[in-house]
């Protein structure tokens, strides 16, 4: 939502920018099946609220990117954005409208994170050709990554975290159980379950990497030196985080996790941007 009302606030500034993500829009306004809060509309149900924002992006002329970020570095007065295609884009601001993911890291996560744990098939699956990996998996529309994965990988324990798996390979081995913490030394070696002898699950597995496979990538993680806390990007009121030209709009900055707030604040952030610009 504050991704797609900064970009049509950026369209009416004329300015010219890129939106990245799916063109489905958002799982999390899909999935709603009654929105009362949102201004225009007394009773609609997330589907009807996709569809309508679906028309007013082609009715602006602005089509969805269908790439995933996986960094966004910060150079002199420009950033750097990479994407899971392994393309590589180049912008003088960025706005940060990631949402937040409601599943909660895993202890180790991100201590590992570079060091084992990687949230980028395309990008870091080569480096585990022949080994063994564990994925963790939140959404089905990610089975195509997975595959990736397994293409490469000798051995893939497969944690989904939606239903209907369809994905099947035979080096792909299924585990319904979502592990209690990823640990190793230098690098990530183990994944460590809590089990009871019922569930017939090892307390832990050796593995010699973790990809975390989720829609959105924690903001932490994708922005080098952004200032984060609790999980939240800090901004002031013009949605300015601490880097120079790098905003942040929606569930990403804090609660309330709101439709409306998002909007708003995509919308500030996207004047910000355009202030900035000039
Ligand atoms: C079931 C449900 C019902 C809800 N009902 C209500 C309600 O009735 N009223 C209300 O006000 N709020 C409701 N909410 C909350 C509301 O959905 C959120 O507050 C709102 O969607 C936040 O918008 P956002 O733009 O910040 O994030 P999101 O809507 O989560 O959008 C973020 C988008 O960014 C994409 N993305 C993330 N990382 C990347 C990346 N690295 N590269 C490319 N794309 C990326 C994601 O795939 C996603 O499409 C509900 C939420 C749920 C889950």
């Amino acid at each position: 939502m504050a991704g797609i009302s900064a970009a049509l606030t950026l369209q009416a500034n004329k300015k010219s920018f890129l939106i990245f993500g799916s063109a489905e829009l958002s799982d999390k306004i899909s999935k709603a099946e009654k929105i009362h809060n949102y201004p225009g509309f007394s009773d609609v149900s997330g589907k009807e609220l996709v569809s309508a924002l679906k028309s007013q992006l082609l009715d602006a002329n602005i089509a969805v990117v269908e790439e995933k970020v996986t960094g966004v570095y910060a150079l002199k007065e420009k950033f750097t954005l990479l994407t899971d295609t392994g393309k590589q884009y180049e912008a003088r601001t960025v706005i940060l409208a990631t949402g937040v993911e409601s599943i909660r890291l895993i202890e180790g996560e991100e201590a590992f994170s570079g060091r084992g744990v990687s949230y980028c098939a395309t990008c870091d699956g080569f480096l585990y050709k022949g080994k063994t990996i564990a994925v963790v998996c939140t959404s089905k529309r990610l089975e195509h990554e997975i595959g990736y994965l397994a293409d490469f990988a000798e051995k893939v324990y497969l944690i989904p975290m939606y239903k209907n798996v369809e994905i099947e390979r035979d080096n792909i081995i299924k585990i319904q159980k979502m592990p209690k913490s990823i640990a190793g030394g230098l690098r990530v070696n183990r994944l460590i379950f809590s089990t009871t002898p019922m569930e017939g699950i090892p307390a832990e597995l050796p593995v010699d990497g973790v990809f975390m496979l989720r829609e959105s990538v924690s903001p932490a993680v994708l922005v080098g030196g952004l200032n984060v806390v609790d999980g939240h990007v800090q901004v002031d009121r013009n949605m300015a985080t601490n880097l120079v030209g790098c905003y942040a709009a929606g569930d990403c900055t804090g609660r309330p996790y709101q439709y409306a707030k998002a909007a708003g604040e995509g919308n500030m952030a996207a004047h910000s941007v355009s202030a900035y610009l000039k």
